[in-house]
């Protein structure tokens, strides 16, 4: 199983959570590779950054017992300065496979790496076209000229809905789908934690017909949780029909695979508002739980990993089989085990009768 998705901190952050604690948790879940987003303090912006980030990921790995299998695939991230878009995408295609992919953040969210103009992504995108990069990019999409930051209300969480509505995440991937062909781009572009079964839609009946590959995918806790649930995340939680649906969305293929998004903070930040959800233990969760009752054994090797190893091209043999990935090895008791790791668990709603 892969996590395609996640925030693991660690350098100017360690107090939300160090290398070495992610990757143990993500090996007892049952993972063979994480991929590991940008928005690190300092970010993952340069060659130099994404090497010192590969040092020291390689020494958490040899210091955990058993973990060391893991991998640990990172992101580049994309900046509006065009020098630095070539600079970055030359560096994934030198330290590929280790370096997965690029991340733009078409909208901003923890950290300061929103690329937030039209104009500014754009240029982007014909940066990547004109420089041949045909790799993936995973994209943040949420306008951020569509945000309604008055309409949220610290006592009333689940306001932070109204806050970043749907229209924002749609008009995002428009805008993004028609700048990248427009461009004349060739790689792939992904757009991260979909929270509407009409941006899966969208992506669905549009892929089809672009000159590059289009991917969407689906976080734990959207398909988990809602507005209701009052929990603070980029994107927000939607209603109760948009999540039933969204998990159709991935169950039908409109979405291609699973991802955590996972991103802990400490009580202190999360009481002080901080935006992201521990989520890799509930990225097992919910591929135990939730998708073996609604989906084939080969679809569910499809939305745990298989499509992802295919759409980044990972070379055969790269992973390693985590013997802790058997069927059935993952139930509430180990859940609650890990979710313990972190100081909240989004995950004790009424869908989880047994957590
Ligand atoms: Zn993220």
């Amino acid at each position: 199983m892969i996590d395609p998705h996640v925030h693991l901190r660690d350098w100017a952050q360690s107090q939300k959570e160090t290398l070495a604690h992610g990757f143990s948790v993500a090996w007892r879940a049952g993972l063979s590779a994480v991929f590991e987003m940008p928005n690190t303090d300092p970010a993952m912006t340069s060659r130099e950054t994404l090497q010192r980030r590969i040092a020291d990921a390689d020494r958490a790995l040899e210091s955990l017992d058993g973990a060391g299998g893991l991998f640990h695939g990172i992101y580049g991230g994309i900046t509006a300065d065009p020098d630095q878009v070539r600079h970055i995408a030359a560096a994934r295609d030198e330290l590929f496979p280790r370096v997965v992919g690029l991340k733009l953040f078409a909208g901003h969210s923890t950290g300061r790496m929103g690329v937030v103009t039209v104009a500014e992504q754009d240029l982007v995108w014909k940066t990547l076209a004109g420089a041949g990069y045909r790799g993936v990019v995973t994209v943040h999409a949420e306008r951020e000229d569509l945000l309604e930051p008055e309409r949220f209300s610290r006592d009333r969480p689940e306001t932070w809905s109204d806050a970043r509505p749907g229209l924002a995440e749609i008009a995002s991937v428009q805008t993004q789908i028609a700048l990248a062909e427009a461009a004349g781009y060739r790689g792939t572009l992904h757009i991260a934690h979909v929270t509407l079964p009409e941006t899966a839609r969208i992506i669905a009946a549009e892929g089809p017909g672009l000159p590059f590959r289009l991917t969407g995918a689906a976080t734990p806790h959207h398909l988990m949780l809602t507005r209701e649930d009052r929990q603070i995340v980029n994107p927000p939680l939607r209603s109760e029909k948009s999540r039933s649906e969204l998990v159709q969305s991935l169950v039908r293929g409109d979405l291609a695979w699973l991802e955590s998004d996972h991103a802990p903070h400490t009580a202190r930040d999360k009481a002080e508002g901080a935006a992201g959800l521990p989520g890799i233990p509930g990225f097992r969760r919910v591929a135990e739980e939730l998708l073996r009752g609604l989906v084939s054994p080969e679809r569910f090797e499809a939305i745990t990993g298989g499509t992802v190893r295919e759409v980044f091209d990972l070379p055969r043999d790269l992973l390693r089989p985590n013997p802790l990935a058997r069927e059935g090895a993952f139930g509430a008791a180990e859940y609650r085990e890990l979710a313990r790791e972190y100081p909240l668990d989004p995950y004790s709603g009424p869908w989880c009768a047994s957590c």
